[in-house]
């Protein structure tokens, strides 16, 4: 019950809120074409010779807002809308992956700190609350281990949460960037077209911040089980 009220409710609040908000967001300023008549592609090949990256790649991907900096192989990958569009939501994600590639190429500490927390982060959202669980219940049984059991994976699920809390500089830091690029190089014109950049680049930041917020209260509740001497 404690969950559900805490935990399940608040998540799931969180979480199609901000889906909402983003595919909203999406949806009116795909239908919004830029003054420029760029595509998202040719506005982050502008930024990207801007600033004097020339090593990175821009292809295009599948899927819906599956945009994304690719730091490994130094590639912004677009989805079609956005790679081929030239509305103002294009425009707004494919800055903001450029923006990435900024950081990267820049040495933004954020970023680096969250690249070194990838595989930890990932095995500890994967695994981490399955040991706690795991962990809990052994330690219900009496099984001495347990509580050890439960503690490291109160550890692993903690970098996992952290990770989510890094990720959030990291996102604000690329839109910025696509943001303060898009004006000064030109590519909008108009406080309509910076503000319609704004709200798309703002509503996808709210999913990184409802994802943290979620994982935070996991993390809480699971802190009261441990350390709170509850059992339930
Ligand atoms: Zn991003």
């Amino acid at each position: 019950m404690e969950f559900m009220i805490m935990v399940f409710i608040p998540s799931i609040v969180l979480s199609v809120g901000a889906q909402i908000m983003v595919k909203s967001a999406y949806k009116r300023y795909s239908q919004v074409p830029a003054r420029s008549g760029l595509t998202g592609a040719q506005a982050a090949q502008q930024m990207l010779r801007a600033n004097s990256i020339p090593d990175v790649g821009i292809e295009e991907t599948q899927g819906m807002l599956s945009d994304h900096y690719d730091p490994t192989k130094k590639v912004l990958r677009l989805s079609p809308d956005v790679y081929h569009g030239s509305s103002l939501a294009s425009l707004g994600i494919a800055c903001h992956e450029a923006g990435h590639a900024l950081q990267h190429a820049k040495g933004y500490t954020p970023l680096y700190i969250r690249s070194v927390m990838v595989p930890v982060a990932s095995f500890g959202s994967q695994f981490g609350q399955y040991m706690l669980i795991f962990g809990v219940i052994l330690a219900g049984w009496g099984a001495a281990f347990g509580g050890m059991v439960a503690m490291a994976g109160f550890a692993l699920f903690g970098v996992a949460v952290l990770f989510s809390v890094v990720t959030l500089p990291v996102e604000f830091n690329a839109s910025s960037r696509a943001k303060e690029q898009l004006v000064s190089l030109g590519l909008l014109s108009g406080p309509d077209e910076e503000k319609g950049v704004s709200k798309v680049l703002n509503a996808a930041a709210l999913t990184y911040v409802a994802a943290a917020a979620v994982a935070a209260l996991n993390l809480l509740y699971w802190a009261m089980i441990l350390f709170g001497g509850r059992r339930d």
